[in-house]
């Protein structure tokens, strides 16, 4: 009988929030349970779990790495790599969907975790809206007392018949079920859209789904992105037979504008600040909602593209 040789996590590269850039990076999967969105670069990536274990002894290294500056010649270089800079308080599970690793599973990391780094104050992770809804509020909130303290979403579209085609996996009812879930729970909540995913075509509807599931969910943080055509992907092999109108920038700005306008939040932190975007702008709503609708507005009335963050210089 041929032994089957165990098959070795492989480490994915770092794609985080920009908001956990000072966070360690701690992989517990690779790739992203549902690779069926056509816009996005994990489209098509084979999901896989890392054993428990191996993150456990990733947490012992770092730990005597921090304790003692103990460097061990098992451990990768991007460990130490990562954790030399690390302030040791915030922790960022990898990858495209780190909510999906099983719950035990998930909770005996956390435990570890919290026991061998215990200055650790927030964990985070990327979640699918499937992913919350597989879960409980219970145990969303066991989650949170072991420190997983934000979950980011990306909801991208309101537009059912968009989320349909785009091979979200989810409806615009769906996604207000997970977001409110996630509240329930008491984990701060952040939530991505993308401006110009419905083409021209559905640019209005998809503005008021959009401002429709923001308004239901009132996440803490909303950011919108801005659709870069990845080549790879479905969605840009329709834009290149044509079956796909992407909006031009300003097409796009006038996206954000109908959104900061339509979209109703009791204290949300809403920005457009990355690097996807033509322009930045943040600020609370709604309190800070005049404000940053007139930096979009004289933008717009100028209609002067050098007012616009290049395309060169754009990044997904
Ligand atoms: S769920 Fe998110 S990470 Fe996964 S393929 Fe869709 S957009 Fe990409």
């Amino acid at each position: 009988m041929t032994e089957t040789k165990p098959k070795t996590f492989r480490r994915p590269g770092i794609i985080r929030p920009p908001s956990e850039w000072r966070s360690y990076f701690l992989p517990l999967t690779a790739g992203c349970s549902n690779n069926t969105c056509t816009f996005c670069g994990y489209y098509g990536s084979k999901l896989e779990m890392r054993d428990p274990e191996e993150a456990r002894n990733e947490i012992d290294a770092v730990a005597l790495f921090l304790r003692r500056g103990i460097r061990l010649s098992a451990v990768p270089d991007v460990v130490y790599a990562v954790a030399q800079g690390w302030d040791g308080k915030r922790v960022f599970l990898q990858d495209g969907d780190a909510l999906v690793y099983p719950f035990p599973r998930l909770v005996d990391v956390l435990v570890y975790l919290n026991e061998k780094l215990p200055h650790v104050e927030r964990v985070g992770a990327y979640a699918t809206p499937q992913d919350i809804l597989r879960r409980s509020v219970a145990e969303l909130q066991e989650l949170r007392r072991l420190k997983l303290g934000i979950l980011y979403t990306g909801l991208e579209t309101g537009d059912d018949e968009r989320l349909e085609k785009v091979g979200k996996g989810v409806s615009s009812d769906q996604l207000i079920e997970a977001g409110r879930k996630v509240k329930d729970a008491g984990i701060p909540f952040s939530v991505t859209v993308i401006l110009g995913l419905g083409g021209v075509e559905r640019s209005k509807e998809h503005v008021a789904g959009t401002a429709r599931v923001l308004t239901a969910i009132d996440p803490d943080y909303a950011g919108a992105l801005t659709l870069t055509l990845v080549p790879g992907t479905p969605l840009y092999d329709e834009w290149q037979r044509g079956e796909f109108s992407p909006l031009s920038p300003l097409q796009s700005l006038q996206e954000l504008k109908a959104m900061m306008e339509n979209s109703d939040f009791t204290d949300c932190f809403f920005s457009s600040m990355h690097a996807s975007n033509y322009l930045s702008v943040r600020g609370r709503l709604p309190q800070d909602r005049a404000k940053m609708l007139s930096q979009v507005e004289r933008v717009l009335a100028s209609g002067d593209p050098s007012l616009l963050r290049p395309e060169h210089l754009r990044g997904l």
